[in-house]
């Protein structure tokens, strides 16, 4: 066992969900902390507080610089090097870019190492290639400070619509006469929002056909109302209801609660208030 295997055993861990062929692994709280996992992706949303399970990823792409979401950035790519992995990769909303180098900087006179780490800017509407056949693409997330959200995109290949059904030997000979059989599409695997307000999602349609739609629902009642959400950057629960014919995602995590509730509030109150048709794909993360 490695030393980071043997740091990792004993460690806490994150809220685990299984959607399909997909895991994700996080801890989120409005406010507190946040850190989304994407193994398969060897990637996190967001360093909170950077929990022991996001050591292990070399990509973080952050959201916003609000500490509950980046505080963790420098003890991340400490940890990494204490435990000799290699530096990791992160990927800020570029007009955060010249501040993180500062942090960074800073962090390396006190700490008086070398902190290894690639730091990447990243505007909405902009991509960064993430291993073979893999992508990241950001785009706006309206919150009180500049905010974006990420989709992570597969780039992969199908038959065309008129060989659909063909028998295999058939197919092959037509790939030998120089026929070309297949197109390249775009599979967008997860989309995680950061924070926002609810606007983003009618204004992206990454949001709404994601597989798996990871979507902050910091408010859930009326113990803080729409338009008291909406001013604080936040998404209300009422919302999401309104919106409910929108979503095409095959799964969809709610998660960022407010510390308001307890993790029985949040379970309840989603079951009660969902649609059948979203409560069927509904997932809750939740500390
Ligand atoms: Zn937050
Ligand atoms: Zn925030």
């Amino acid at each position: 066992m490695s030393s980071a295997d043997r740091a990792f055993a004993s460690a806490p861990q994150g809220v685990r969900l299984h959607l399909g062929d997909l895991e994700i692994e996080g801890l989120s709280l409005g406010g507190l902390e946040t850190t989304i996992a994407v193994p398969k992706w060897d990637l996190c949303f967001d360093v909170g507080r950077c929990p022991p399970f996001a050591v292990k990823r070399s990509t973080i792409l952050v959201t916003h610089a609000h500490m509950d979401h980046a505080g963790g950035l420098a003890y991340h790519a400490a940890m990494r090097d204490l435990l000799g992995l290699q530096p990791p990769r992160y990927v800020v909303p570029r007009e955060n870019f010249e501040a993180f180098n500062d942090l960074f900087d800073v962090w390396r006179r006190l700490d008086r190492s070398r902190l290894p780490c690639e730091i990447i800017p990243l505007s909405p509407g902009e991509s960064v290639s993430i291993g073979r056949e893999r992508r990241v693409d950001a785009f706006r997330s309206p919150h009180r400070v500049p905010c974006q959200g990420y989709a992570l995109v597969s780039q992969r290949s199908r038959l065309l619509p008129e060989f659909v059904g063909l028998p295999h030997g058939r197919i092959q000979a037509l790939v030998l006469a120089g026929t070309v059989v297949t197109e390249a599409f775009d599979q967008i695997e997860v989309v995680f929002c950061g924070d926002t307000v609810i606007d983003v999602v009618d204004r992206e349609v990454a949001v709404r056909t994601a597989r798996v739609l990871i979507l902050e629902v910091t408010f859930l009642d009326g113990k803080v109302g729409v338009e008291a959400a909406r001013s604080k950057g936040h998404v209300h629960l009422d919302e999401v209801v309104e919106r409910a014919d929108l979503f095409e995602n095959e799964h969809l995590v709610f998660t960022h609660f407010s510390q308001r509730y307890s993790t029985q509030d949040v379970h309840a109150i989603i079951a009660r208030r969902l649609p059948p048709r979203l409560r069927e794909r509904a997932h809750v993360l939740c500390p």
